[in-house]
């Protein structure tokens, strides 16, 4: 029996895959990945290593998740080595943790290797650090999916008073509703909020503005896409680098 690495891709830019990533890729049989891990990382597999894409093309996913467990649980079975590789880092919204829950039911033994996620590195590249003495002493990570407006969100609002940098990771979609939300809860209409397209990769996009204004702004950006929410945005006049 095999065994599954759970890897993290990083968030783009191949220079940003871990060692041990790259380590786990160079001796893979078979390769599972995502439609966000950068496809030229597959370049590094060694000859005859088998390639299985199960993204998700237009919000829906080419194979439904218990899918992909069986999947991986099946060439377990088969290869003695299975990358399973993901955008990021493999347990941030990455559904990591319900395929090791799988296989350890299923008796495989898997590995989870972190990626860099791009909640963090996204921002970093558009000069925007999570943290800044003096301005948060604190960042959320946050699903931008659902509605804010839907019943029974599970996500606290209410706690988003404070000044915390907040990432939506899979919000741009409901830019929108967001924004309105987070002006419903009190803050001011012209907070500091920024939206990065295709962070880490050459066709980075990064667009400043305020909560009343980013929807107009950059509502048509392509995806990828994030989020940031805080008085850090400002620090991107200063600290801009990789887009110039
Ligand atoms: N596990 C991943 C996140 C998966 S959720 C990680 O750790 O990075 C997918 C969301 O991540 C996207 O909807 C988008 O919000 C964000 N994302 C991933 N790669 C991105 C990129 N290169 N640029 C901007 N956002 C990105």
């Amino acid at each position: 029996m095999g065994k599954v690495y759970l890897t993290g891709a990083g968030p783009g830019d191949i220079e940003l895959l871990t060692l041990k990533a790259l380590k786990a890729i160079k001796k893979a049989d078979v390769i599972v990945y995502d439609r966000l891990a950068n496809p030229d990382i597959l370049k590094e597999a060694k000859d005859g290593c088998e390639f299985i894409y199960v993204g998700k093309e237009d919000g829906k996913h080419t194979l439904p998740q218990e899918e992909i467990n069986k999947l991986l649980y099946e060439l377990a079975l088969k290869y003695e080595n299975v990358v399973r590789l993901k955008g990021g880092d493999p347990l941030v919204f990455g559904r990591g943790g319900e395929e090791a829950l799988y296989l350890k039911e299923k008796g495989i033994e898997f590995e989870f290797i972190p990626g860099i996620t791009s909640a963090i590195a996204v921002p970093e590249y558009a000069g925007i650090p999570v943290t800044h003495r003096g301005l948060t002493v604190s960042f959320r990570v946050v699903t931008g999916h659902e509605s804010p407006y839907k019943q029974r969100s599970q996500i606290p609002w209410q706690n988003f008073k404070t000044d915390d940098t907040i990432v939506f990771l899979m919000g741009l979609h409901n830019l929108d509703k967001i924004t309105k939300k987070l002006i419903e809860i009190g803050k001011p209409k012209d907070y500091p909020i920024a939206v990065i397209s295709k962070g880490t990769t050459k066709d980075e996009k990064t667009i400043i503005g305020t909560l009343e204004d980013i929807y107009e702004k950059a509502k048509d950006l392509p995806t990828p896409a994030l989020i940031v929410v805080g008085e850090v945005v400002k620090l991107h006049d200063k600290l801009s680098w990789f887009e110039q």
